[in-house]
């Protein structure tokens, strides 16, 4: 028999549960199907395990600012596998939260994987689905190169599920992942080369950032080897050498890592049988409403190819579900001006156009640009003071805030309420007349010249 609901969800990530939840207390009767563990990627393998791990590099540092204000030595060295212990812990705890608030909300969980028969009908382990709308938000898998001796690499996958501490690592790629990675393991002892295939890491960051980040990663012990294309690994006696192009290699390493993007997990869900095609690199292609081109099929999230970002996906599912089944019919995800955070050491926190997008988009003269670059107060006792900078990008006579970029200390924590205030249009003169908070380091913000 097939069972049918109002809505049914493929994929049990952050996107996924947010859109069963909120659907189900508009009342909806609500499927959801997932082969792992819940929470997806970000839960599992991403957000959440890296937070973890960057706030222990984080205690790192803090420990050797501390010696600077009088303390004696804080830290021993980091066990790797107590750490995981409690991470793995943490997270199963997650995982069971997820569970319990899906069911309180009334929401069926299947867990197994799921395939389209028909436009509105999805069958996992011969069972059937029948559902008037369904939500496509399988997300997204870690992309391993087509080369010689890829499988001898880990991806983030891999990373999150190591056991011990490498000793000497190559991380291939230069995004978000590529850095996060190398600097939390750099500041947890490792020795780590970030191997990047084009000039700089971070390519579709402001300028200031890129260069504040790479200066940071180099006095951490990181060695940046730009303009590398990688053609293989080879192993040699348990050893693993990195193999670029030119012959050149990068020997003597005991781990590889992958971050060189992420494709959406589309190619097993019988997408022809639903009648949709999927886009460039698989990705199911959907309107600002989230609907694809079939009917009463949706997609969220990784695998829609626009801003892979938890919070993204989360926001995109709520407001289809206020759509679909809250009686708002106009309610959808407004994709500009998306804050987003590095947790890099230090981090960066970004959120707008960068600099060169705001000269390309408004015109050179229109833009005006104020920027500071200072050593935070909790550096003051500090030889080699860790430094931040900051940029504000404006537009127009009004001097409106079209890009906000920092880098440094707290970064990740201050940019949320400056986000509220440029999505609202803040202007230049709406940051000079709020008041500064003393002695901080947000308040440069608010003070810049
Ligand atoms: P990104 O898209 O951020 O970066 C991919 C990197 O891989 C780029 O630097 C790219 O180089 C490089 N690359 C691609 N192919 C190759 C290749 N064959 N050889 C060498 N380098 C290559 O992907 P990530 O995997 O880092 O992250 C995926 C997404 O997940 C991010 O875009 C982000 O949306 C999300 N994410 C968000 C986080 C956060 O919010 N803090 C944390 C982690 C992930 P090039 O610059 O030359 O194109």
């Amino acid at each position: 028999m097939t069972e049918h609901y109002d809505l049914l969800i493929l994929g049990g990530g952050s996107g996924g549960i947010a859109t069963a939840n909120r659907a189900a207390r508009h009342g909806a009767r609500c499927v959801l199907i997932e082969k792992g563990p819940l929470g997806g990627a970000c839960v599992n393998v991403g957000c959440v395990p890296k937070k973890l791990f960057w706030n222990a590099a984080h205690m790192y540092q803090c420990a050797q600012t501390a010696r600077d204000y009088g303390f004696t030595p804080l830290l021993g060295d980091f066990d790797w596998a107590a750490h995981k212990h409690a991470r793995d812990a943490y997270i199963a705890r997650l995982n069971s939260r997820y569970g319990a608030g899906l069911a309180d909300n009334g929401v069926t969980v299947i867990a197994g994987h799921g395939r389209f028969v028909d436009p509105r009908t999805v069958e996992v382990a011969g069972s059937r689905y029948q559902a008037d709308h369904i939500v496509v938000a399988t997300g997204s898998r870690p992309v391993v190169p087509d080369v010689p001796g890829a499988a001898l690499g880990l991806t983030s996958d891999g990373f999150f599920a190591l056991g011990a501490r490498p000793r000497k690592v190559a991380v291939v790629g230069a995004g978000y992942i590529a850095v996060e990675l190398a600097s939390v393991l750099r500041q947890l002892g490792s020795e780590v080369s970030l191997v990047m295939r084009g000039a700089h890491l971070l390519a579709t960051f402001d300028p200031m950032l890129r260069e504040g980040l790479t200066d940071a990663m180099t006095t951490a012990g990181i060695d940046l080897l730009p303009q590398r294309r990688v053609t293989g690994i080879s192993d040699t006696d348990g050893a693993l050498n990195l193999l670029y192009e030119g012959g050149e290699a990068l020997g003597g390493l005991d781990t590889v890592l992958w971050a060189v993007g992420r494709a959406p997990n589309t190619d097993a869900l019988g997408l022809d049988k639903a009648g949709i095609t999927p886009g460039a690199g698989g990705i199911i292609e959907a309107d600002s409403f989230q609907n694809t081109a079939v009917p009463g099929i949706y997609a969220i999230g990784d695998l829609t190819g626009r801003a892979a970002l938890t919070p993204v996906a989360i926001a995109a599912g709520r407001r289809l579900a206020d759509r679909l089944f809250g009686g708002q019919p106009d309610r959808r995800l407004d994709y500009d001006l998306i804050p987003t955070v590095v947790f890099s050491h230090p981090p960066i926190g970004s959120v707008g156009l960068t600099e060169p997008e705001a000269r390309e988009r408004h015109g050179r003269d229109a833009v005006k640009v104020y920027r500071t670059r200072f050593a935070p107060m909790s550096q003051a006792f500090s030889k080699e003071p860790h430094r931040t900078a900051m940029k504000l990008v404006t537009v127009g006579r009004e001097e409106r805030v079209v890009g906000l970029h920092i880098i440094g200390e707290a970064a990740d924590e201050m940019l949320q309420g400056f986000a509220v205030a440029i999505k609202m249009g803040a202007t230049k003169k709406h940051l000079d007349d709020t008041l500064a908070i003393h002695p901080t380091s947000a308040e440069e913000l608010v003070t810049m010249r």
